[in-house]
């Protein structure tokens, strides 16, 4: 389901040794995305690179790509909508408190300030599910009422077409036929 692509990642390792980290992940397999689509067919792309920042705090910057089929508002019909969005994320740890030292560091850094343009998250553990994060970005990424710029004027064509229908089915059958050595 993840082509090329690890399951789960240790973003600091990744960080530490300025890993790029490209593939596709299936949108079968993202399960709170999967409320908003009308098909699970389809993959998301990413092209990541793991740095850390002037703090040490690891770093995820690149894009994901996927074509979403998202249901038209207006309409109701199925649409592709192209999702090709920016990720600058600053990985923040929220530790367990069993050691106080250790939890007053990481709070202090989590108050610091962001990189400029830089979103924060807080991963709970070391290893954390590369589909989760992919997930959460094209979750943002959404647009907020998906739409046609012009709708396919479905209506129109199914009205048209059944008044063909009609008249051949009652009129003779062999009339198609005829229509068809004509033409
Ligand atoms: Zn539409």
């Amino acid at each position: 389901m993840l082509k090329g692509l690890p399951t789960y990642i240790d973003p600091k390792r990744l960080a530490l040794f300025g890993v790029s980290v490209k593939g596709r992940a299936a949108l079968a397999q993202m399960s709170r995305l999967r409320d908003s689509l009308c098909d699970v067919q389809g993959e998301a792309q990413i092209d990541w690179l793991f740095a850390l920042d002037d703090k040490q705090r690891p770093t995820i910057s690149g894009r994901v790509q996927a074509q979403l089929p998202l249901r038209c508002q207006r309409c109701l019909q199925p649409m592709l909508t192209e999702i090709d969005t920016k990720v600058a994320l600053v990985v923040l740890t929220s530790e367990p408190s069993q050691n106080s030292q250790n939890s007053q560091n990481s709070q202090n850094s989590q108050n610091e300030e962001l990189p400029v343009g830089y979103e924060a998250i807080t991963l709970t553990s070391t290893l954390v599910s590369l589909i989760t994060i992919i997930e959460d970005e094209l979750i943002l990424a959404l647009p907020i009422v998906a739409k046609h710029t012009a709708c396919p004027s479905s209506n129109e064509y199914q009205y048209v077409s059944s008044i063909v229908e009609d008249k051949t089915l009652k009129n003779n059958p062999f009339q198609v036929l005829s229509q068809l050595k004509i033409g």
